[in-house]
Parts: structure tokens; C-alpha cells; sequence
């Protein structure tokens, strides 16, 4: 599977790096694995595409969206870069997004 999730949080507990967990659905300690991200999560694509949500379940939203763009042939990066080349500026200066 292309893309994933990564969390700008830290585990609760040590500090320690949150990792993506798709079959949980959130991102958790490695060592505290009930300690979950709840916000500040990052859904990267490829090289280009990066973008900050603050629900873990938007993120995986637009994640599924791009990989299901990828099988069927029909994604276009340039539609998800800052700033839209289509317009909307606006949106896209909140720091996490849409
Ligand atoms: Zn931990």
C-alpha cells in the first residue's frame, strides 16, 4: 500500500515516537501501545503530497481517497499541493487542513 500516517505527538507516557497502526486505526507508543495520538497527524503520499490533519479519521479518509486515485489511474498530484494551483488559497493556510 502507497502513503501512510505519521503523528507530529509524542507517547504520553516516555516521549517516545507514535507510529501508524492502520489495523487500529491511530497511531501508538510501540512501547505503550494503549497510548494513542489524538491529534496532529500527517498523511503523506509519494514525495510530494504532505498534509496536516487534526482527526486521525480525516486523515485516513483522504489517504484512502489518494490511494484509491492511484488504482484507478486517475491521480493528479498538483491537486494536492500547496497552494492549490486550482484556487481556494484560503483553505489550505490553516495549519492542519482541511
Ligand atoms: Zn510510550
Amino acid at each position: 500500500m502507497s502513503g501512510n500516517i505519521s503523528t507530529e505527538e509524542k507517547c504520553s507516557v516516555c516521549k517516545g515516537k507514535m507510529l501508524h497502526d492502520e489495523r487500529r486505526q491511530g497511531c501508538y507508543c510501540l512501547v505503550h501501545t494503549k497510548v494513542a495520538a489524538t491529534r496532529l497527524f500527517r498523511v503523506r503520499f509519494g514525495r510530494k503530497i504532505n498534509k496536516r490533519y487534526h482527526r486521525y479519521d480525516l486523515a485516513y479518509q483522504f489517504l484512502m481517497g489518494l490511494r484509491y486515485e492511484k488504482a484507478s489511474g486517475k491521480l493528479d498530484v498538483r491537486d494536492h499541493l500547496y497552494p492549490n494551483p486550482l484556487g481556494f488559497r484560503g483553505i489550505y493556510t490553516s495549519p492542519y487542513g482541511r
